[in-house]
């Protein structure tokens, strides 16, 4: 492992964000998921979480760039899971969702813990999450066409919410707890040899400050 790119990696993991994150629902289309992940990598997106009820969960191509190995993607069984499963770790799901309840996407405050729920591309937002969440956000529209392409509103709205979280020096301090931290550090430098620590069941070994395994012995 060079040290300049350990160092990149830390760099990276710094400014994770556990408590924002993106709940896709039925996002079935390979580029769209592509490109949402790629937004979350730059963002600083720790976690996206996803349900593919109606399709297999798509791989991803090059439109991802790789991002699909830097943020962590938690498959969720149905929707209704999803969103309670979010909720219990007291995140606040909104979804981005045209609707008589949404408000403009820049009034949220994304200090706090959020999770942004997007609609699959042809029809949107279930109506069952669209009662389940916390609120409605959306984009204003000043057009013909009465939607945005989703990794577009993904996009638009992470940028929000990093505005706000940089303002807030939420990029300056590491938000990440340390266990998860390195556990998540030992993987990226190393992820071949941490599929072998993770089938003997044995903890990963300690890093030093340029990125080399310390030896237990
Ligand atoms: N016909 C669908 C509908 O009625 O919702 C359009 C779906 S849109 C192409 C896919 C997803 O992108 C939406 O479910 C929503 O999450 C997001 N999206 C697109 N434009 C948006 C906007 N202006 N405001 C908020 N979310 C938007």
């Amino acid at each position: 492992m060079l040290s300049r790119r350990y160092q990149k990696l830390k760099q990276t993991l710094d400014k994770r964000q556990p408590d924002l994150t993106v709940l896709t629902e039925d996002v079935h289309k390979t580029h769209n998921l592509s490109a949402i992940l790629r937004t979350c990598d730059a963002v600083g997106v720790f976690e996206l979480n996803t349900i593919n009820q109606h399709s297999q969960f798509p791989t991803f191509n090059q439109v991802a760039k790789g991002s699909q190995k830097w943020v962590l993607i938690r498959t969720q069984p149905d929707i209704e899971s999803a969103i309670k499963c979010l909720q219990s770790r007291n995140i606040n799901v909104y979804a981005a969702h045209l609707s008589e309840k949404s408000i403009d996407f820049r009034q949220l405050d994304y200090t706090q813990p959020t999770a942004i729920l997007l609609g699959a591309e042809k029809w949107g937002v279930s109506e069952t999450a669209a009662n389940l969440v916390n609120g409605h956000i959306s984009i204003p529209m000043l057009g013909m066409v009465p939607s945005l392409n989703v990794s577009v509103a993904a996009a638009v709205i992470l940028y929000e919410a990093q505005r706000q979280r940089l303002a807030a020096g939420y990029y300056d301090q590491i938000r990440l707890d340390p266990i998860t931290y390195q556990k998540v550090l030992f993987e990226w430098a190393y992820p071949e040899l941490a599929k072998i620590y993770q089938e003997k069941l044995q903890p990963y070994p300690p890093l030093s400050n340029s990125g080399e395994i310390v030896s237990n012995h």
